[in-house]
């Protein structure tokens, strides 16, 4: 097997380092506090290679998360794409995708980059941290550090779900308020409440119908067996912000198609909803316009997501992900809607190279 690296920049590891000794130090301030901030981004696999998706933009990003944490990269975005296509072709991760794709292993295999910035452990000054361990929540003592890592994912919301829609939920937990923790900063610490909505989803199997619940309780009851008709798996949660409008998933932005007579309409949360910026809801939007379709930010109620034609998720991982239930309310007529399959069709098309890259968001390696 091939030696696979990690990029570090910590006190005490800097450049390619390999998988099995990139670690940090235990008492590294993120890990007590949550204080770090990361990206995901993605690599297609095209006919001339890997191309990275919008990966300055993901860089510009990281760099403003950073800003909000008042931590200083040593790097601009260039330097980063840089450091980042190194790392891929250090990995042989494109050989790597195309013998787990030929074999069988993965379905859908793409390369995913994860960078991550966050405070780390001080090292100097200390000749004996037992006396003092440097470890108060002031995280302004602590060096800014970060790795990147690139390795190989598949379908993240599953493949059925990209076929047939997801089934999803909306969470008890409200997305972060405003002046509580800036979601406008792709934050470690934001992610605390995005797994609890993401477990909560992960735990909850939703009936259709309450005639399926009363069959299938009586059916358990009595110690029998019984076939499941109507019964949900949910694969993510829609959390709605602190005001109870809708917010964004646990990793995912979202967007509902309403029909207005024959004209179709996209609405989406604006950015002051307690919403990641996401860099595929920009895209989204771009292209969504340029096929001619009204796209609308704004509030959206809870009930108009029952209600609407269409909803799906957009995202690095999810890309755009059709939804046919929420809460086991079947959403327009329950399949994958027209509107979303158009968007998702053109998207994938620019990302994959088989459609033109007009707007310049492939980077190749
Ligand atoms: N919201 C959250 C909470 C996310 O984690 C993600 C994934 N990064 C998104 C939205 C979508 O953002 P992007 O399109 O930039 O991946």
């Amino acid at each position: 097997m091939a030696i696979r690296y990690i990029y570090m920049h910590t006190f005490d590891k800097k450049g390619f380092v390999p998988w099995e000794e990139a670690t940090i130090h235990v008492l590294s301030h993120v890990i007590h506090y949550g204080s770090g901030v990361f990206e995901g981004i993605r690599g297609y696999r095209t006919k001339e290679g890997i191309a990275i998706f919008r990966g300055k933009d993901h860089y510009l990003r990281l760099i403003k998360s950073a800003k909000i944490y008042r931590m200083e990269l040593p790097f601009d975005e260039n330097k980063f794409m840089e450091i980042t296509k190194e790392l891929i072709k250090k990995n042989g991760l494109m050989e790597t995708l195309d013998e787990v794709k030929s074999s069988g292993r993965m379905k859908n295999p793409f390369v995913y980059i994860r960078p991550v910035v966050f405070r780390g452990y001080i090292s100097e000054e200390y000749d004996d941290p037992v006396i003092q361990p440097p470890l108060g929540v002031n995280p302004l003592k602590n060096p800014t550090e970060f790795f990147i890592a690139a390795f190989l994912w598949d379908d993240y919301l599953g493949e059925k779900a990209i076929r047939e829609g997801a089934d999803i939920i909306t969470s008890s937990w409200s997305r972060l308020a405003p002046n509580t923790i800036p979601t406008f900063a792709k934050g470690v610490a934001n992610y605390a409440n995005a797994q609890l909505a993401k477990m909560e989803a992960e735990l909850t199997i939703v009936a259709g119908s309450y005639e399926e619940k009363l069959r299938l309780k009586k059916a358990f009851e009595n110690g029998e067996k019984a076939s499941l008709e109507d019964v949900r798996f949910p694969v993510e949660s829609i959390q709605l912000n602190s005001e109870g409008y809708v917010s964004e998933g646990a990793g995912e932005n979202v967007f509902v198609v309403k029909y207005e007579g024959s004209k179709a309409r996209i609405y989406t949360p604006p950015l002051y909803a307690s919403i990641l910026p996401g860099i595929t809801r920009d895209s989204i939007i771009t292209i969504a316009r340029d096929l001619g379709y009204d796209v609308v930010e704004t509030e959206i109620p809870r009930g108009m997501l029952y209600t609407a034609d269409e909803v799906f998720f957009t995202g690095t991982a999810a890309e755009v992900t059709p939804i046919r239930s929420i809460d086991g309310i079947v959403i327009g007529n329950g399949k994958p809607g027209e509107v979303t399959l158009k968007i998702r069709e053109e998207y994938v098309g620019i990302a994959r190279g088989e459609r033109e890259d007009r707007y310049g968001w492939l980077e190749y390696i």
